[in-house]
Formats: C-alpha cells, structure tokens, sequence
C-alpha cells in the first residue's frame, strides 16, 4: 500500500525490465484482490451501471434501489428546472466553449455563476474550474512553494495531499479536527518559512464530522496563516441556508482565505470553485495552471449549477429537509446500536463494518436487499475502521430510511 497517498504503489526493488502494464504494482494489487473475492464467493460492489437519474433510488441493472451512493443532497441532479436551464445553455451556447476562456472568451451563465457563487460566501468574486479534484491540486500546488508550509487536517481529500505536493512546500497534517496539535505545530515551525497554509474540510467526507471553525481562525490569525477550507460537503448542507459551515457556526465568511468547494454535490453538475478577495481571483484567473491551462466550464454545465443555487436560494427548507434526513437516520441507527463513528449527521453517515471483507459482504447484503450503498475499505482507511458510508438526500422518505436502518441492523447482527 502506498505510504504517501500522493504517489502510485511501487516496490522498493530496482527491476528495469519493464515491458507490461500487467507488471504495475499497483494493477497486480488489483488483480490480487479480485481474484481473493472471487474465491471467497464475493462480488465487488464498485462500478454499477445505472440507469437514469440517481438520487433516492436509482435503476441499476433494471431494478429500482434505495439509493445512498450519489451526493445528490439537495436533489438537484435531475431537477425539471435544473435540465430545463442546462438544456437552454446547450441550445445557446452549445456543449463546450472549446479552450481555455483567456482564448474562447467568456459565456454569461460562466459569469453569472461565479457571481452568484461570490455572493453565496459575500466575497468579492469566485472562478470555477473543471473539476473539483482540479481546484485542489492547481490551486494550491500553484499558489504555495518551496519556502512555505503546508498544515492539513489528517483526513484531508486526496486532492489537498496532491496540491500541497505540487507545490514544493513542506507538508505536515495534524491529527484528525485536532487544533491544539495545529497549534503545536505552528507554535514550532511557524518562523522556518515565508508563508502558511492551513486546509480543513467543512465536513469530513469519511466521516460526517465538522471543524471547530472559530478555533481554526482564531489560530489562523494569530500564526498569519492563510486558513482554507473545503466545501464540497457543506455546501448546500450547513446552514439554515445552506451556505456551509461559517453560516452554521456564525462566523464571518470573510476571515477564511480560501473559500473552495465542488459543482458535482449539492450543484447537480461538474467542476470545482474558489471563492474569496479580489486579489486572490484575478491572480487565479491569469495564472492558475488548472484554469489558464483548460478548458472553461461547459456552458449545460454551468447552467445547471447557477440554476441549483438559484433554487436553494429560494427553497431553504429543502435544506431543512436534507438535515431532517440526516437527523432522522442518524437517530434511527444509534437506537439501532449502529456504530456510526464520529458523525454529526448532515450529508455523510457512516456504519462501521469492522474489517474491509465485512464491509464489503455488508454492501452486497444490502444490494440484494434492494439498497444501494458503498464500502469504504483500506487503503482509504485502516482495515478496521472500513464501514458502509451512506449519502443523504433531501429527497430519502421516512420509510426509505427506517427501511434501511432495519435491513442494516439485521444485517450487522446477521455478520457477527
Ligand atoms: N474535495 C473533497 C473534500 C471531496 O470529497 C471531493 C470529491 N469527493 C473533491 C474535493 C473533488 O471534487 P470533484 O469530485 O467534484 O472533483
């Protein structure tokens, strides 16, 4: 297993006959595992085809499931009037603007989606980018360099870990929402470089749990640092409006730095966003690798998310719904005796499996069930911390979730 999540799976021997991909540590790994399920009599729950919409439920080989595996949480993604606005943007300005926007120029429904993204945080502008994993890995490996430090949560996304190698800077994370270890760290390293970034998440993704945020600024200030933080399941799911975890928690969306966040959850479409000062924006706008260097934002695409913020603005007790589903899962599990680890409740839950074969038979129980829902296995995390992890959707029904928690209770007795 790869050490450093930011690199591939190599040995340590030196072998320079490389001929084959099938000679890849990392393919062989793979191979390995499929060949022990198989033996085993187990079925890789990973890369169902479904068809259609996926949101509460899902059709998946011609069969409707309950569906906890999409991060659909507002249920935007197939919304009438989200297909109607990115219908009306394909017939306007086609599928793609075919450059990177410096060259292609700029489309209005670009625009008027990084306004209204601006305006979500009450932040001078916003940018958006292809993709999320993007947004994370060029923004940071452009912005941060060899003379800087790098401080992040422990169980920061993949795409933190990949821009905070990119940039050359040192990078040390701090134990899991621990910010008296941050402070340490700070404390001891702070004066050995020019400039700090710290990156926390607005709910972990693992685990469905949320930052003190206050202390994280209030450090922050106190090191000058520049403090990040990742919405990408937040967005849309904190808030009595929605818009994350400083309206959550009452903190002024301007003593964050680096607002990010991703179109693909709460905003029914594809590609990542900063958002924050001028300065920040205009630099990115001209420099960052992943914009200057790309493609603009699909015009269907942005139409789609520009029309879901538009609706969560108007709708807030779809947001209200969406906590009520996560409130009302969380509470039916715990009386359940259903291990749930740290989470808050909200977008993300978890069930701990106690190992990564068990998880993995659990999913498949479910399946069979007529419930669709992921592992979590090593490497993603240690063996006995790998569980069944369960998207909430303002659209999930009472029955939807009591019947899940039920299934899932018999099952976990069933494994024991
Ligand atoms: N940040 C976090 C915390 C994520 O969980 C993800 C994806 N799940 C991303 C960034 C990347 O976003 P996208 O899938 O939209 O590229």
């Amino acid at each position: 297993k790869p050490a450093d999540p930011t690199k591939g799976i190599f040995s340590k021997s030196i072998n320079k006959k490389w001929t084959s991909f099938e000679q890849f540590d990392g393919y062989k790994e793979i191979e390995f595992m499929e060949k022990g399920g198989k033996t085993l009599g187990i079925n890789s729950p990973f890369f169902k085809t479904h068809d259609g919409i996926a949101s509460a439920t899902s059709r998946i080989n011609g069969k409707d499931y309950i569906n906890f595996s999409s991060y659909n949480y507002l249920g935007f993604g197939g919304h009438p009037e989200v297909i109607k606005a990115s219908q009306d943007a394909l017939e306007r300005y086609g599928t793609t603007v075919s450059a990177s926007r410096m060259v292609s120029g700029e489309r209005t429904v670009q625009q008027s989606l990084e306004k209204e993204i601006a305006n979500l945080y009450q932040v001078d502008d916003a940018l958006t980018f292809v993709s999320g994993h993007a947004t994370n890995v060029s923004v940071i490996g452009y912005l941060f360099g060899p003379k800087d430090l790098i401080l992040h949560d422990s169980l920061a996304h993949n795409s933190i870990l990949q821009g905070a190698q990119l940039s050359g800077a040192k990078r040390i994370p701090f134990r899991h929402n621990d910010w008296q270890h941050l402070e340490d760290l700070l404390s001891g390293n702070r004066s050995n470089f020019e400039r700090v970034l710290v990156v926390i998440e607005g709910l972990y993704s693992m685990d469905g749990d949320i930052p003190d945020l206050e202390k994280f600024v209030e450090i922050k200030k106190r090191h000058h640092a520049f403090l990040m933080v990742d919405e990408a399941h937040s967005m849309g799911v904190l808030g009595n409006t929605g818009r994350g975890i400083a309206e959550h928690l009452d903190i002024d969306f301007k003593s964050i730095d680096i607002w990010m966040g991703t179109l693909s959850k709460s905003f029914a479409s594809c590609g990542g966003y900063i958002a924050g000062e001028h300065a920040l924006i205009k630099h990115l706008r001209h420099y960052a690798p992943g914009f200057l260097y790309s493609v603009g934002i699909a015009p269907p695409l942005a139409a789609a998310s520009l029309k879901s913020i538009k609706l969560m603005n108007n709708q807030p007790e779809r947001v209200k719904r969406l906590q009520s589903r996560g409130e009302l899962f969380l509470r039916l599990a715990k009386e359940a005796g259903i291990d749930t680890g740290k989470s808050e409740g909200y977008s993300v839950i978890p069930a701990m499996a106690g190992s990564s074969k068990k998880a993995v038979e659990l999913s498949n129980i479910m399946f069979d069930a007529g419930i669709n829902v992921q592992p979590i296995l090593r490497p993603a995390v240690e063996d006995k911390a790998a569980r069944l992890r369960f998207f909430i959707s303002s659209e999930h029904t009472d029955v939807q979730i009591t019947t899940t928690i039920q299934t899932l209770s018999t099952a976990l007795n069933d494994l024991k």
